[in-house]
């Protein structure tokens, strides 16, 4: 303790930021001025929806604009109204989204080990005006579909999900996309497929595929069902290059997250009071979130004072999720009342670590010996808050 310099000179990122090589990035943009085809249904689009559609085993995928746009989209081709049930353990896009789209969300609380709402939760929720549950797979950690489905059959609410944690991961030997109505998935900078900013809806179900496909857009050359509301969520060709290349490349996302994922389980694992967020190693992940659990009595210092820790070193790690979204405008003031838990304990716990592209394995050496110190001198950390210098790297 008492270092002057932090662990990182530069911050170090939390997201995946996989970004391709200005090479890759230049001869995929060539082709788009070549042909002077920037938008509107372009044929970088139309390959990747294929492409996307293919990688994951789905008959139709969708490419939108953006993760939110792609929810906005949904809710209207599945023709929702009313209330939907919601987990307020997520990012606050997949609650706001569905106000967007005229509904009321119903929060509900998670299951505190899985990080997913369940049918137990689910079912006490459900109103005469509920006409849809949106589950999040957080973490890619898939929601009990079985139950959810079965719940689905014997009330007749629809089931869909918000899968940006998900791409790439497998559930039941299937690929996420598969299940509910639809799913969606964001293909922002920070998550494992990346166009910048992107999103998509799949489905097996043609017709919805069809409403999905005509809501997406303006156009009325572009009709393929009706859909009394339509929006502008077109994909541009730049982001579909992007997104291609990223397609490409996401094997080795995949190996390459593995591996710095392991490396913190090795450094951490055993570490009291700091529980790691694990996956099923039956299936298929794509290891795009590093998060783990503080419990602050074993610890020896709260989540947010290991926050304050890691940011004193260049870490940015953060608090994802927090706060929970009934505790976020435009629904804290109404919601003042909600009690949930599971959600806010976990709210209190959980921090995501930096993994991805601009990770190394020895900035996660370097992130975990930080966390170890923490732990090793929490007692004397707890005091130094008061002061100035949080710094003990090295
Ligand atoms: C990223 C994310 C979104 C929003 O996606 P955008 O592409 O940023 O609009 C929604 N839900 C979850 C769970 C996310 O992680």
């Amino acid at each position: 303790m008492g270092e002057t310099s932090p662990a990182f000179a530069e911050p170090l990122p939390v997201g995946q930021l996989y970004f391709p090589s200005r090479k890759k990035f230049r001869q995929a943009f060539e082709g788009i001025f070549k042909r002077r085809f920037f938008t509107n249904h372009g044929p970088l689009v139309t390959k990747l929806d294929q492409e996307v559609a293919g990688y994951l085993g789905v008959r139709h995928a969708v490419c939108v604009t953006n993760g939110t746009v792609a929810l906005m989209a949904a809710c209207k081709a599945l023709d929702l109204s009313g209330s939907v049930i919601v987990p307020s353990f997520t990012f606050p896009a997949t609650v706001q989204a569905l106000v967007w789209a005229g509904l009321e969300p119903i929060f509900c609380d998670i299951d505190y080990n899985t990080h997913c709402i369940n049918y137990k939760q689910v079912l006490p929720l459900i109103r005469n005006d509920t006409s849809a549950i949106l589950g999040v797979h957080v973490w890619g950690r898939p929601c009990d579909t079985d139950s959810l489905d079965r719940l689905s059959g014997k009330t007749g609410v629809k089931i869909f999900y918000d899968a940006c944690h998900a791409f790439g991961v497998s559930h039941k030997q299937k690929k996420i996309g598969n299940f509910g109505e639809l799913e969606i998935f964001s293909f922002h900078a920070t998550k494992i497929l990346s166009s910048a900013e992107g999103g998509c809806i799949t489905t097996n179900n043609d017709e919805l595929a069809s409403r999905l496909r005509t809501i997406r857009n303006f156009h009325s050359a572009y009709t393929e069902a009706v859909s009394p509301l339509r929006i502008n969520g077109k994909m541009t060709e730049a982001q579909a290059a992007l997104a291609l290349i990223s397609l490409d490349q996401h094997q080795a996302h995949v190996v390459n997250n593995k591996k710095q994922w392991l490396r913190y389980v090795q450094r951490l694992d055993n570490l009291p009071g700091l529980r790691i967020v694990k996956f099923n190693d039956r299936e298929t992940q794509n290891y795009q979130y590093f998060v783990c659990q503080i419990n602050e009595n074993e610890f020896g210092i709260s989540r947010d004072q290991l926050l304050q820790v890691l940011q004193a070193e260049n870490i940015q790690a953060r608090r994802y999720f927090y706060p929970a979204v009934h505790r976020l405008e435009p629904f804290a003031s109404r919601f003042r009342d909600l009690m949930l838990p599971e959600t806010e304990k976990l709210c209190r716990e959980v921090i995501q670590l930096p993994l991805g592209g601009r990770c190394s394995l020895s900035a996660v050496d370097k992130v975990s010996k930080t966390i170890c110190r923490a732990r090793y001198h929490s007692a004397k950390l707890k005091k130094y808050f008061s002061h100035k210098s949080l710094l003990i790297s090295q």
